[in-house]
């Protein structure tokens, strides 16, 4: 079995509850960013304002590492296993 993590598009810095499974925070970050620009895409609101956020957090130096780390630090705190396959 593999140990698949869950984290929300919320939780992850977007706007909605669409999960994301994966072994590493790389891969639930890669997920997470596709998804991202597919809203983007498609005029979300929502997604677009979670995204405007991000880009202004990313405007001061070193905001971008730090919040990528507190989410890494959010992801190996999760517990492994998916509640849905
Ligand atoms: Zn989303």
């Amino acid at each position: 079995m593999v140990k698949m993590k869950t984290m929300t598009c919320k939780q992850l810095g977007g706007a909605c509850d669409l999960e994301f499974h994966a072994d590493t925070f790389e891969e639930m970050a890669e997920q997470s960013k596709k998804h991202g620009m597919e809203m983007f895409q498609s005029g979300d609101v929502g997604h677009l304002r979670a995204m405007h956020k991000m880009k202004e957090l990313m405007q001061s130096p070193g905001a971008m590492t730090e919040w990528f780390e507190n989410k890494r630090k959010e992801f190996d705190a999760l517990p492994p296993g998916t509640p849905k396959s």
